[in-house]
């Protein structure tokens, strides 16, 4: 199979989660990347991201492949709907690849290893399921799941919750998160992170209509009011 002369360039591994990734797999012909695709012996790689722990249980390097066919209003990645924008990688590249962590994979699946860790970074994105996959196209579950597990084993935890205003901010929404970071025991702090504006230029560049184009980020006052909602139940809120 060809190789695109860019792509063999390109580390896999993305310098930020705002690398811009594109036409990264154009030169490679149309015939291979048929070949390949029906044999299923390549595909399209954005990038890779290691120690990611809320894309399934427990903790893992994630290949993010392109073709994405879904449309989510708050994707940050846009670059990743094109499937010729990710590198063309064969399975066994792919495998050569993630064989780099196994180490770190294999110590760190177990309970214990979160013996090893001092404190967990969980994002929260919203509440109930409906809201939560027009959201994000993904169910809540995995994430609460994990969250009662850090729970159960008293494991010191910070609760990340993104504010977008008009996709997030519903007060009941966030007092539903509240409750439920309130009754695991073990929240030592709850992160409002105010929505930005930094991966907007991937839409515009990409040339993608951007729903929250005009979305502006939350006023100081909606990020105190937030903020309020969880100190009402007992949370350290900042
Ligand atoms: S956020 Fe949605 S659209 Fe963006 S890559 Fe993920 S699933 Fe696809």
């Amino acid at each position: 199979m060809a190789q695109a002369s860019d792509a063999k360039r390109v580390p896999l591994e993305a310098k930020s989660p705002f690398d811009l990734r594109v036409d990264l797999g154009n030169d490679v012909p149309e015939t291979d990347v048929r070949t390949a695709l029906a044999q299923g012996d390549m595909g399209f790689l954005h990038s890779f991201t290691t120690g990611s722990a809320v894309d399934g249980p427990g903790i893992r390097v994630v290949g993010w492949t392109t073709g994405c066919m879904w449309r989510c209003q708050y994707c940050h990645n846009p670059d990743t709907w094109t499937m010729r924008n990710g590198i063309p990688v064969s399975v066994a590249q792919a495998l050569e690849e993630l064989g780099k962590y196994r180490h770190g994979l294999k110590i760190m699946s177990s309970d214990a290893d979160l013996d090893t860790i001092d404190l967990v970074l969980l994002g929260i994105k919203t509440w109930g399921r409906e809201r939560h996959r027009a959201l994000t196209g993904r169910d809540p579950e995995p994430t609460l799941e994990f969250a009662r597990r850090l729970a159960k084993r008293g494991q010191p935890l910070w609760v990340r919750f993104v504010l977008v205003p008009g996709l997030t901010d519903d007060a009941a929404d966030i007092a539903q998160i509240a409750t439920f970071a309130a009754s695991l025991g073990n929240v030592q702090r709850v992160e409002v992170l105010p929505f930005h504006q930094m991966g907007r230029f991937k839409w515009e560049t990409l040339g993608i209509r951007y729903a929250l184009e005009s979305t502006e980020p939350p006023s100081p006052a909606a990020v105190a009011a937030a903020c309020g909602i969880f100190r009402a139940q007992g949370l350290r809120a900042d």
